[in-house]
């Protein structure tokens, strides 16, 4: 054989193209070297071939599995163009290879198939393949690797004019790698569906978003998932709320120290706040008067606020809660429509009280309180791969030590860095645009996933508004019809409060229905009378303010401090409006989108 004859080995699973390939290779005087299947189709079509075991002076064996597995063929693939390589291969005579063309069993085909066994799953993971692209993409500085039969013309092509550049041979072993990834991450898949202990890594979900998106699961590429499913099943959208509204409690706790808790609808908080004293008005305003040990679990006061913020939103929400779950926070939520709840840990008495919703259905998930996720996140979106590094800023009371304006304001109440920082890490975990509005720990108003900023300020400063109104004397009075349930009670409050007030007809029947003494509509003068006695309100943005409208619109909801990133070519008017309004504008280096 002369020694400069190259020499290619083939073996492809994927005839495509092969007798094209086959001819091209004759034509330019390549050596071909092939498996078993390959050889007999390059034969029979009368191009010159030699079977693999020419060189390896083995016969294919064990049906197949090993046909190529030798250092006849590995070490002629991977020897370098070094004195110390030539010479251990000339010692073994040894010829090097320059071509390797090689596609692989197809496991993700198999693996489609309804009911596939795992005897068949296995004969279909190719092992000689694998190790041929890779040993040949290793060794791509002197060896070309094809492993995509569309890449044929182009090889062809090159080698004509003589030799295959280092650009191709680059862009080649690229998707060699590329190829025997997929193919990893397609066995690994398969396995870990059939031996990751039940929901340790991996877990079936009913449903994707939506009940024809299917299937559909749950699982991390190593180590166990970092919750235990204790009762109900999760579906898609439980965990998409889940794992945001997590770390939500996590970084509230450990930036202000007390108990927390968040109220999650559509991957946006409906409500989030830490757990501060309930004062009696709170209390009937959050519907937990008849909470028995309320007063003495800063964690149940915590929901009953994170849940009361805005009782239409929450309304089937997923919790998270920062502490393990005791009895009362366990009764709050077991009046309450709710779709699961995510914890540290649940008392035993609490746990049960769970258990008994929604005929057992309830979800409980049990969060590992010491898990850390990687610092990459990767997402798919139309089939391409999305991935940045995780939003993992930490916000506390210190993020807000520089104020703007006005100039001589002093240092902040430890009550409003308290509230920006409520209302700047549930910005974290909302929606964008997001704007929150926050008070005595506790979120009264978030505009989540608005296009436009002023419209999330709107958003957020009309809940805020119902928010308050609910505290006027006229709601705590309300007198309700015996057996009124908890969701028409809060509708018919946010009737009343947001001014809406159906004039006629069913719609009205409907509202007055609730009540054993209809309430009559607020005016515009009650209106303003009780909103002028909300001050010191806490807002911050998850961008910069790009208008001053917004800073007139926050201010209408009692804002005394305001918190956004600096950014906009309006940045003075902003902070100049903010000042002319007597609020204070508190600098917060860090845009918080989230998507
Ligand atoms: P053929 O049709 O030529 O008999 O087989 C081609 C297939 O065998 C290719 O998909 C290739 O990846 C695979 N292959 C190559 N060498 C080996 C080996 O040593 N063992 C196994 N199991 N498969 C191999």
């Amino acid at each position: 054989m002369s020694g400069s004859q190259k020499i290619a080995i083939v073996s492809v699973y994927d005839k495509t193209g092969l007798l094209d390939l086959a001819k091209g290779l004759a034509q330019q005087n390549v050596r071909i070297l092939a498996s078993g299947g390959t050889a007999r189709m390059i034969r029979e079509s009368g191009f010159p071939v030699e079977d693999v075991s020419a060189i390896t002076k083995a016969p294919e064996m064990l049906a197949g599995r090993v046909k190529t597995l030798h250092p006849a063929v590995h070490a002629g693939i991977l020897a370098r163009d070094l004195e110390s390589d030539e010479k251990d291969l000339a010692d073994q005579n040894i010829n090097k290879v320059d071509y390797v063309i090689c596609n692989l069993y197809p496991f993700k085909d198999t693996v489609a198939k309804v009911n596939v066994s795992i005897p068949e799953a296995v004969e279909e993971i190719d092992i000689g393949g694998v190790t041929l692209i890779r040993a040949a993409a290793k060794n791509h500085k002197r060896v070309t690797i094809l492993s995509d039969p569309t890449d044929y013309a182009g090889f062809l092509k090159e080698l004509e004019q003589g030799e295959i550049t280092e650009t191709s041979r680059n862009r080649y072993a690229l998707k060699a790698f590329e190829h025997t990834a997929d193919y990893d991450a397609a066995i690994s898949d398969f396995f870990r569906k059939e031996y990751a202990g039940a929901g340790d890594q991996f877990m079936a979900l009913r449903y994707g978003a939506n009940p024809h998106q299917k299937p559909a699961a749950a699982f991390t590429a190593s180590g166990k998932l970092p919750f235990k499913v204790l009762c109900g099943s999760p579906g898609y959208i439980n965990l998409l709320d889940s794992l945001n509204a997590w770390p939500l409690v996590k970084e509230l706790k450990e930036a202000l120290g007390m108990p927390a808790a968040a109220s999650f609808k559509h991957v946006s908080p409906a409500g989030a706040a830490i757990g501060l004293p309930l004062t009696a008005e709170e209390r009937k305003v959050y519907f937990v008067s008849d909470i028995e040990g309320i007063e003495t679990s800063p964690l149940a006061q915590a929901y009953a606020r994170a849940r009361g913020a805005d009782r239409m939103s929450s309304f089937g929400d997923i919790i998270a809660l920062s502490d393990i779950v005791d009895v009362p926070t366990a009764s709050i939520i077991s009046k309450e429509v709710s779709d699961g709840v995510i914890a540290p840990g649940y008392e035993e008495a609490a746990l049960e009280i769970l258990k008994k919703k929604k005929g057992g259905k309830y979800l409980v998930l049990q969060m590992d309180a010491d898990y850390k996720p990687a610092p990459a996140e990767t997402r798919t979106v139309y089939g391409v791969s999305l991935q940045q590094h995780r939003n993992d800023v930490e916000i506390s009371p210190k993020s807000f030590g520089t104020i703007i304006t006005p100039k001589d304001a002093g240092a902040l109440p430890e009550s409003a860095a308290r509230d920006l920082t409520v209302a700047t890490i549930t910005l974290k975990y909302t929606q964008s645009n997001s704007v929150c509005y926050a008070y005595n720990g506790q979120v009264i108003g978030l505009g989540a996933g608005q296009q436009s900023r002023i419209h999330c300020t709107r958003l957020a400063g009309d809940k805020a508004d119902n928010w308050w109104m609910r505290f006027h004397e006229r709601v705590l009075g309300i007198k309700w019809k015996k057996g009124t349930k908890r969701p028409d009670k809060s509708n018919a409050i946010d009737l009343l409060v947001s001014g809406q007030l159906p004039k006629d007809g069913a719609e009205r029947d409907a509202f007055e229905a609730v009540f054993d003494e209809v309430p009559p509509a607020f005016t515009a003068a009650e209106r303003e009378a009780w909103m002028k006695q909300l001050k010191n309100v806490c807002v911050s943005s998850d961008a910069f303010f790009p208008f001053i409208d917004n800073v007139f619109r926050a201010v209408k909801s009692g804002v005394k401090y305001i918190a956004a990133p600096s950014g906009s070519q309006n940045d003075g008017a902003v902070f100049e409006t903010a000042e002319k309004l007597g609020m204070t504008f508190v600098q917060q280096n860090v845009r918080l989108f989230h998507h």
